[in-house]
């Protein structure tokens, strides 16, 4: 495969952008290698500035679930332009988008737009934190909030690829009120409780984690942390930037029937487009400025063009009643697909899956719950197989710590492209 454009755009752009890259992951520093650069991309396929073309299973690490530029959403974005990219006064289409956020996600009964998933876990947290007056608030290992200050503790996704589990800018004083608790390990929580009791203002969670590839929450796990919050006094947030809209219309609350006070979105809510958002308790909520004390604010929030992408693809899912049985029984056939193919293989490996999110680690463990059980697998293995699914046209996460995602747009061909060029790739691995 030529790379040689690619090679040439990361050595300029390593000059006046630290690292080649705007966030870190792009940079394909774990699975060594060149970060391609992208020219294009529509429906499944993406394709580089050398004209090579892959099937996409990033998304731009998940927003794309219906595929890369569909043409209803570059036709309301190209018409959202028409009338002004920005005005810093409200529109009604902020409204639509927020009433429908409110209908979908069950637990949400006001909502405030952000830029992105980071802003929207920050301010959820201040929110928590002026609701409860505490101080305190508890996270899981491996567990990915954005890059809040406080959520670089134990912190997955780019941080655990690159090695940096804290980082040095986030000072001891904040870095003293995260907690850290075991994913799946709900008496990991208890001890955090019962020494801290009231201090605590909020436990904030991936209902399904996706930023230490995807680790699935065991049966009673969500339902402990409700009912744990709930005896102290302290609020429950669910991070649903990955599993919000792509579990199910209502995100992973609806999947496991488990609400919390509050949510974080982001990522599939702007349709491509920077957005995020925080909703929940209308008591909750209505802390927030200008009604009450918590500030936040922002000056391209519920930006037209990213609220014109977001609604329609909204809309999209709220008027399509197959999208989500669709979407788990094409990643099903994923998952069967890799399993089968690993015992073809002799390759001993762990496909972990909820929904259209899935992570096949390679490990020799029977399962995977925990961030220090996921640590264990083979990274340099999942190097080698990232190249070789590569080299037959198969774009994946460049690494083994994150999720691939199935979207609307893959197509039975496309599927059946990845499980062959998977069984490829592992037989080459021996
Ligand atoms: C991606 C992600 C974030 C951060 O969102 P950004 O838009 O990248 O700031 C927060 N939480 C989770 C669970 C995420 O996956």
């Amino acid at each position: 495969m030529n790379i040689e454009k690619s090679k040439k755009e990361f050595a300029r752009a390593q000059e006046v952008i630290p690292g080649g890259v705007n966030s870190p992951v792009r940079a394909f520093k774990s699975v060594k290698g060149s970060p391609l650069f992208i020219k294009k991309a529509k429906g499944s396929k993406i394709e580089d500035i050398d004209g090579n073309t892959f099937i996409d299973f990033v998304g731009s690490w998940g927003p794309m679930i219906l595929g890369h530029a569909p043409d209803m959403i570059i036709d309301a974005i190209t018409d959202a332009a028409q009338r002004g990219t920005s005005y810093g006064a409200p529109t009604i289409i902020e409204s639509e988008m927020a009433e429908l956020i409110c209908k979908m996600v069950p637990s949400v009964e006001k909502v405030r737009m952000v830029n992105s998933g980071t802003e929207a876990t920050m301010s959820a947290i201040r929110l928590a934190r002026g609701y409860t007056k505490r101080e305190k608030i508890v996270k899981f290992a491996g567990c990915y909030h954005g890059h809040g200050d406080s959520f670089l503790i134990k912190a997955g996704s780019g941080a655990i690829t690159l090695g940096l589990p804290d980082s040095p800018g986030v000072t001891k004083s904040i870095a003293i009120d995260t907690l850290t608790a075991d994913y799946n390990n709900i008496e990991s929580v208890e001890r955090l409780f019962s020494e801290y009791k009231d201090q605590i203002a909020a436990i904030i969670v991936e209902p399904v984690a996706g930023n230490m590839g995807v680790v699935v929450p065991n049966a009673g796990f969500l339902q402990g942390l409700r009912d744990i919050t709930k005896k102290y006094g302290a609020l429950l947030i669910f991070d649903e930037v990955i599993t919000g809209f792509r579990l199910a219309k209502g995100g992973a609350q609806e999947y496991y029937g488990v609400m919390p006070d509050l949510t974080t979105l982001g990522k599939i809510i702007g349709g491509g487009l920077p957005v995020g958002a925080y909703g929940g308790r209308k008591d909750i909520m209505d802390m927030l400025a200008p009604l009450g004390p918590v500030y936040q604010a922002g000056t391209l929030s519920g930006n037209p063009l990213a609220m014109a992408a977001g609604l329609v693809t909204l809309k999209y899912f709220d008027s399509h009643p197959d999208f989500y049985t669709n979407l788990e029984k094409n990643a099903a056939k994923v998952e069967a697909g890799f399993k089968r193919n690993l015992r073809e293989a002799g390759i001993k490996g762990v496909v972990n899956r909820v929904g259209s999110m899935m992570t096949l680690f390679f490990n020799d463990k029977e399962k995977l719950e925990s961030f220090d059980e996921v640590m264990t697998s083979d990274r340099e293995r999942y190097a080698e197989f990232f190249h070789l699914s590569l080299e037959s046209g198969i774009y994946l996460a460049p690494s083994q710590f994150e999720a691939m995602f199935i979207n609307a747009s893959h197509s039975d061909e496309d599927l059946d492209n990845l499980l062959k060029a998977n069984l490829e790739a592992l037989l080459k691995l021996k």
